[in-house]
């Protein structure tokens, strides 16, 4: 490790908490001119200076230092579900940063820890499905052994299959999750969903993110259509959900309510999901729109589902904790943060042996 800050680190970090280096530079008693020149590797940031920095940022001055590579990120999902949301260029690059540096924690924690998923993730090539998002959903469910039905939880079958789920605020309502795969084919892939989203929400998103995931290696035009078609099949496979759609009218809310405890899918995206099977027409599907606007339905929906909850991290940290005695300042540490961060960001398991088997081994 050397004593001299990675420039490009001092600017992930300064742009996860969304600080210009005016903003750095106050905070640290330092110039702006002098950020400048840290961030491009102009002038080093060593000895006094740095632990400034450091306090300025809230980081340990591990986290600066650390000179294992930064990996390019690669943000495979950067949309937006709500249409008209603007994500301005700060945001943006925040979000980055803090995906960034999601990353960099999680594999700080998975250090000596090597998962064991059910089954082994692929890409796939959407050119096998004659370009057919459905058909890549159907037989994802097939090869991951998904029963037929509705999922109880997505963020199980996400984990079952070795996708690291963490939950944590992404700073603005407009984006409700990223997704990046590392170039190194060994490690894991990282879905970063964003707090506070309604679980059916959260659900159609996740699938949506593994969409991205499965599919999309580089931006295509129609990424955001085909990751809505992949996890609507994926949530509720069409040959299922079809005849319970069939007949819908606007004076079938009941229903819809019932399908959505059912299936876990929004009333909306019932509604799309019976629009897009031609179980109702155009017309209908803009009567239903106009419903939902009456009822205030569109902000807030009757119904909440039980939230899903990752939990792989938590085991990792449980097995840090109570097997290879760890402390939390300590597992703070390895995420690259300081405790008081770490424990509201992970939230930490107490130091108590882990409740349920493991399927983790360590080497
Ligand atoms: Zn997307």
């Amino acid at each position: 490790m050397s004593d001299q800050a990675r420039p490009r680190m001092v600017t992930l970090v300064r742009e996860s908490l969304g600080l210009t280096q005016l903003d750095l530079g106050e905070a640290a008693g330092l110039s702006q001119g002098y950020i400048s020149k840290v961030e491009s590797s102009l002038l080093p940031l060593t000895g006094e200076n740095l632990l400034k920095v450091a306090d300025a940022l809230k980081c340990p001055v591990e986290l600066l230092v650390d000179d294992t590579p930064v990996q390019g990120l690669e943000v495979t999902c950067m949309h937006h579900r709500r249409r008209h949301s603007k994500i301005n260029a700060s945001t943006k690059r925040r979000i980055e940063a803090l995906t960034h540096l999601t990353r960099v924690s999680v594999e700080g924690l998975l250090r000596g820890i090597e998962l064991v998923p059910d089954t082994e993730l692929h890409r796939l090539d959407l050119d096998l499905f004659d370009g057919d998002p459905a058909a890549a959903a159907r037989a994802v469910r097939a090869s991951w052994r998904v029963p037929t039905g509705p999922i109880h939880n997505v963020v199980e079958v996400l984990e079952a299959v070795g996708i690291i789920v963490v939950a944590r605020s992404l700073v603005t309502n407009a984006q409700d999750a990223v997704s990046t795969w590392p170039r190194d084919g060994g490690r894991p892939p990282i879905m970063v969903v964003n707090l506070g989203l309604p679980a059916d929400r959260q659900r159609f998103t996740t699938c949506h993110e593994l969409a991205h995931l499965l599919l999309h290696t580089i931006p295509e035009d129609d990424q955001e259509k085909q990751a809505d078609i992949f996890a609507a099949e994926f949530l509720a496979p069409a040959e299922e959900i079809a005849p319970q759609l069939a007949g819908l009218t606007t004076r079938d809310f009941p229903r819809l309510i019932q399908l959505k405890a059912q299936w876990g899918m929004s009333i909306a995206a019932l509604i799309r999901r019976a629009y897009d099977l031609d179980e109702i027409s155009d017309r209908q599907y803009r009567q239903f729109q106009i419903r939902l606007n009456q009822l205030g339905w569109k902000q807030l929906e009757p119904g909440a589902l039980p939230a899903e909850t990752p939990s792989t991290l938590t085991r990792v940290m449980e097995v840090h904790l109570s097997q290879h005695g760890y402390t939390i300042d300590e597992l703070a540490k390895t995420a690259g943060m300081l405790p008081a961060p770490f424990k509201a960001h992970y939230r930490p398991p107490r130091e108590t042996p882990p409740a349920t088997p493991l399927r983790l081994v360590q080497p």
